[in-house]
């Protein structure tokens, strides 16, 4: 298959490879079906793919997941692992949305509670749950909260008072990031953040109550507390402006004190900080507090979803209603991680084919619209899932279902631990407003499908509409043939509120 200049083989189903030729480090890789490579292949994802094995230290193809599109500098879908002593680290491949993530809360709520009441329960957490533009939280951050969601993440929310123990643990890297370091994040970044702790902002940003239509792995959804008819709520928001600000404030200072390294790189939006700067060091340690930051975002929306539950359905959320996280996933991250890659005769990870034997080494990861999906037995499995996986949450859109995974027996072998985080775009923004009305959509959506979604701006439900995203059911599949994310249950919206 060749697009636009950019030529593919094909090396097993669902796995085709950009050969590596030129200054590329490696080859690159998309993990898709014919029809989804065909839709990545109309975009500017390929060449983005291709750029990124151009990153210093890249070793193992650079990967694009099934729902792979565009993105800023590298693709949305991508997954680069970059050795964490000879390369380097680069914002474009983590996103501007640091730790831009999605959250399932369980509920032991039947659609039938709900039926007839979505427009009471939709108005309720619309009114509740600050989102669009506008500023304002779910709490009011002065510097002491900014300082505590930044340092300790849902620990901290949780010592507030907003969220319940077993928060922590159903959360990836229990809802604290070890390395984060507040101090290496602008005051222009936190005063952004001061007053939107707790809000979903807009765009792309939902929280959506659903009814699980399907499981298809029982083992697997017991184990997650799934089962079919039952309601869940899915909150999907990132770090809002202290995360923009932060991935901004980052790629101008290494754009100006690691030139040479810019200089180097096919496309400066990948512009990256090398291993070892110090310059490296504190974009980590500022990202890990976004990434905090972005957890105590949706956990302070949770607290609130809790509190809206407990009165519309008069019952207390925790002890009547089991609102219960059952997992949190990031989409939007660089972790270091050690997995097993190939290396040289001198011991260092190697380039192209000079692998003489396959070790252990420390990774940056970058998972950029991708999504963790650790497998059985992974001691970061939280213990409540680590004989079944780990649970992945892949929305899909407000007028398609969604699902949950579980991480596969070939996730660590195929794509670093990784799977895919949505459906992915199908067109951009500007495209999908001059194909749709946001007022049509709603009331389609509402007319035929019976969903209820309430947004602050119609633009953005245009934005948003299902038809500007891939097929769903088409990327899971993908994703559970690859044996990198098995599927276990199917969601579907009852009603939506959107920024
Ligand atoms: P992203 O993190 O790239 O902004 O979005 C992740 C995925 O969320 C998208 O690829 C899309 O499939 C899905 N998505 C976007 N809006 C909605 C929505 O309103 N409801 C659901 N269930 N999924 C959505
Ligand atoms: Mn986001
Ligand atoms: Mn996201």
């Amino acid at each position: 298959r060749e697009f636009d200049g950019i030529r593919l083989e094909k090396l097993r189903e669902h796995v085709w490879e950009i050969p590596r030729e030129g200054d590329m480090n490696v080859p690159a890789r998309v993990l898709a079906s014919e029809d989804l490579l065909e839709e990545i292949g109309e975009d500017d994802t390929l060449r983005q793919l291709r750029n990124a094995t151009h990153l210093p230290g890249m070793v193992e193809p650079a990967l694009c997941m099934p729902d792979g599109h565009q993105g800023y500098g590298f693709p949305v879908g991508g997954v680069g692992a970059i050795d964490a002593r000879t390369g380097c680290i680069s914002p474009g491949a983590v996103g501007y949305d640091i730790n831009c993530g999605v959250r399932m809360v369980r509920t032991s709520l039947a659609y039938d509670d709900v039926r007839g009441r979505e427009e009471e329960l939709v108005d309720a957490l619309f009114e509740a749950i600050p989102s669009g533009l506008g500023g304002g939280g779910v709490i009011d951050g002065d510097a002491d909260a900014i300082d505590g969601a930044l340092e300790r993440g849902v620990e901290w929310a949780v010592e507030e008072g907003y969220g319940i123990e077993s928060d922590l643990a159903q959360c990836e890297d229990e809802g604290r990031r070890p390395d984060a370091r507040p101090e290496y994040v602008s005051q222009k970044a936190k005063d952004r953040g001061r007053n939107q702790l707790g809000s979903l902002g807009s765009g792309n940003h939902f929280l959506e109550v659903q009814r699980v239509t399907d499981v298809f792995r029982d083992e697997v959804a017991d184990a997650y507390g799934l089962s079919e008819g039952q309601v869940v709520v899915l909150i999907h928001c990132g770090s809002r402006g202290l995360g923009h600000q932060t991935c901004n404030d980052y790629l101008r200072r290494i754009e100006r004190e690691h030139a040479d390294l810019l200089e180097s790189l096919p496309d400066k939006e990948l512009a990256a900080a090398p291993a070892g700067s110090e310059l490296a060091e504190e974009y980590y340690g500022a990202m890990g507090a976004c990434i905090n930051f972005a957890w105590v975002n949706r956990q302070l929306i949770t607290h609130r979803t809790r509190e809206v539950f407990g009165d519309v359905f008069d019952a207390d959320p925790i002890d009547d209603l089991e609102m219960e996280l059952l997992y949190d996933v990031a989409h939007n991250i660089a972790k270091k991680e050690t997995h097993e890659v190939g290396v040289g005769p001198d011991g260092l990870p190697a380039v192209g084919d000079e692998a003489v034997d396959r070790a252990d080494r420390e990774l940056y990861v970058h998972r950029k619209g991708a999504t963790r999906a650790f497998p059985a037995d992974h001691e970061e499995v939280p213990e409540a899932y680590r004989s079944v996986g780990q649970p992945v949450i892949i929305p899909g859109s407000m007028g398609a279902g969604s699902y949950v995974l579980r991480g596969g027996s070939e996730s660590m072998s195929v794509s670093f631990g990784s799977t895919a985080h949505g459906a992915g775009r199908l067109m951009s923004r500007t495209q999908a407003k001059q194909e749709f009305w946001g007022g049509d959509v709603q009331d389609d959506l509402e007319s035929e499908q019976a969903i209820y979604v309430k947004a602050q701006s119609g633009a953005t439900v245009a934005e948003e509409a299902p038809g500007v995203y891939k097929d769903v059911d088409e990327v899971v599949r993908v994703s559970d043939e690859l044996g990198i994310g098995d599927t276990v249950a199917r969601t579907f919206p009852v009603c939506n509120i959107k920024g």
